[in-house]
């Protein structure tokens, strides 16, 4: 049994990261590289084998919590390697950017620090790849079916490997020059480095997956020719459609897409090109929106040495504790800090010791301690002579209706705006959608049944193009999954999980 009495014994301890000032001149990955062992040890320790553990549920993929916490805890790492592969195809990814929905369902959590759930995970993984114990696995058999995967990101790739090692052959297209999708350009290396990622396309490759880079589906090649060319077709284009902020002066010089900007940055942190066309660098820089991309963008700016950061988010404070409205287990909806914003709070100590330099005599506003300002709705933008932002007008917003409260409006220098205000589905105009007969639903994305089909026979689609802009750890799970309804649908049985159905949701209230 796992050591049942260590949530009583032993404090929640995380993994540590590097001091602030140090990740702030390089683009590593902001984790100390020293390896975890046994402090991970003695974490998974905390596990309290309870008898029906909910970190399961919570964890899109089913992943076996409590199992790889008993290995760990016994030292026997090649075992829970095993255990946690069985049910993910990625863990080294999920260890490092799933916001960890399972570690707010843990039984511990009703009343303690959850167990380190998420660290015990990137433990498992890096000790396995550092041991070797990460190979290519072959199927024993060849089907004589062949599946195209249309999008190489987390969802693509999982169906993919599934797909292979069910000995299907297995061929897929991305658009841009190298595979990964968001894991490559649209997530920073100090989150995950690339090796990771590059790691993982070997190992599909050597089991027999093979890429299509620089390959739009749709215009070249064309879709009917994909389809025809192959038994069934899986689409993971993901969700690339940017929601829009539109205010007056939008369309000045220097107001982009957080999508336009973060690609940028990762191609210069990975030497493929000197300097990015738009850079945060001695800016005074304003991020909307309030996700996981406005917190890239933050960490981003930092390393490019902004003058000043603010993220303006426009729903309220969400408070440190949970309501009694968002019960447990669900993911509640309280205040979470990622490294991005603990550097944001190095910058604003900074600049209280630096004042308001360089802002064309407007007021740097007033943040929280790590640069966020919550209730705040964009009012327009404010240009100079040359068409050129150089302000934004912001208002509280009013918690229900988010419009701007009168009588609260205020002017912040801006000299780079970024908008990360999310993603609503595929792009509407995209050529593969009217060539394979797919639409769009009302949320805007791909319309499919509850098994990853769609209308056109043979064609299924998984990840955020599906289900909407969501989480790596739902793009594995939805890659998963679709494998399996692919694997049916050729072979009239399957012997793949299945982790989630394309309705299923987050558990929350
Ligand atoms: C900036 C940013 C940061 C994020 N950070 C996190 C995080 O920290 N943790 C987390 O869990 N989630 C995060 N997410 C969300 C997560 O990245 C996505 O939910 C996930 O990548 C979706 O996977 P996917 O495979 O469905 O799509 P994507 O990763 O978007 O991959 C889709 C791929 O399809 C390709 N494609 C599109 N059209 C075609 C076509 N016609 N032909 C060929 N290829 C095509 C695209 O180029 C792309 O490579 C973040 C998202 C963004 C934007
Ligand atoms: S994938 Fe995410 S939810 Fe699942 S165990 Fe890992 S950290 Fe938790």
């Amino acid at each position: 049994m796992a050591g049942r009495w260590g949530f009583l014994t032993t404090p929640r301890v995380s993994r540590p990261r590097r001091p602030v000032p140090e990740r702030l001149t390089d683009w590593r990955e902001v984790y100390d590289g020293r390896p975890l062992l046994p402090v991970v040890s003695a974490q998974a320790g905390r596990c309290m084998d309870c008898g029906i553990p909910f970190c399961h549920s919570a964890c899109p993929l089913g992943n076996l919590i409590p199992e790889w916490n008993l290995l760990v805890e016994a030292d026997d790492w090649a075992a829970a390697s095993e255990r946690l592969h069985a049910t993910n195809n990625f863990p080294e990814f999920t260890g490092r950017l799933c916001p960890a929905p399972c570690e707010d369902g843990c039984v511990v959590a009703i009343d303690a620090d959850p167990v380190t759930i998420k660290d015990v995970e990137v433990a498992i993984a890096d000790q396995a790849w550092r041991e070797d114990r990460v190979r290519p696995v072959r199927p024993g058999r060849s089907t004589g079916r062949s599946v195209a995967v249309v999008g190489s990101g987390p969802a693509g790739l999982a169906a993919a490997q599934q797909l292979v090692r069910a000995g299907h052959a297995v061929d897929v297209y991305e658009r841009d020059d190298r595979a990964g999708g968001l894991l490559r350009y649209g997530i920073p290396d100090f989150k995950m480095d690339k090796s990771h990622l590059d790691r993982r396309l070997g190992q599909l490759t050597a089991e027999g997956v093979r890429f299509h880079t620089d390959a739009e589906v749709g215009v070249r090649p064309a879709a009917d020719e994909v389809a025809a060319g192959h038994d069934a077709v899986v689409v993971a284009i993901g969700a690339t459609a940017w929601r829009e902020l539109p205010v007056p002066g939008r369309e000045l010089a220097g107001v982009h897409q957080a999508m336009e900007y973060l690609p940028q940055a990762n191609r210069v942190s990975r030497g493929e090109w000197s300097s990015p066309p738009v850079t945060a660098r001695g800016k005074h820089v304003v991020i909307v929106g309030g996700g996981d991309t406005a917190a890239d963008c933050l960490g981003t700016a930092l390393r490019q040495r902004a003058a000043s950061v603010v993220q303006l988010d426009i729903r309220p404070h969400p408070g440190h504790h949970r309501s009694p409205d968002e019960p447990w287990p669900t993911y509640p909806h309280v205040y979470r800090a990622s490294p991005a914003h603990e550097e944001g709070r190095a910058l604003a100590r900074e600049r209280g010791t630096r004042g308001d330099a360089g802002t064309g005599g407007l007021p740097l506003p007033a943040t929280d301690e790590d640069v966020r300002v919550f209730s705040a709705s964009t009012v327009r933008f404010e240009g100079d002579a040359s068409g050129h932002v150089r302000a934004l007008r912001l208002a509280d917003s009013e918690p229900a209706s988010r419009l701007p409260v009168p009588g609260t409006e205020r002017t912040i220098p801006a000299q780079l705006v970024l908008l990360a205000l999310g993603f609503t589905g595929p792009p509407p105009d995209a050529e593969l959608l009217g060539q394979l007969g797919l639409r769009l639903d009302a949320r805007g994305t791909i319309a499919r049944d509850p098994g990853f089909g769609t209308a056109r026979p043979a064609v299924f689609v998984a990840g955020d193009a599906g289900r909407g802009q969501s989480l790596i750890v739902w793009a594995i799970a939805e890659g998963r999954s679709a494998a399996a309804a692919v694997d049916r649908y050729l072979m009239g049985t399957t012997d793949l999980p299945a982790p989630v159905t394309a309705t299923d949701r987050p558990i929350a209230v």
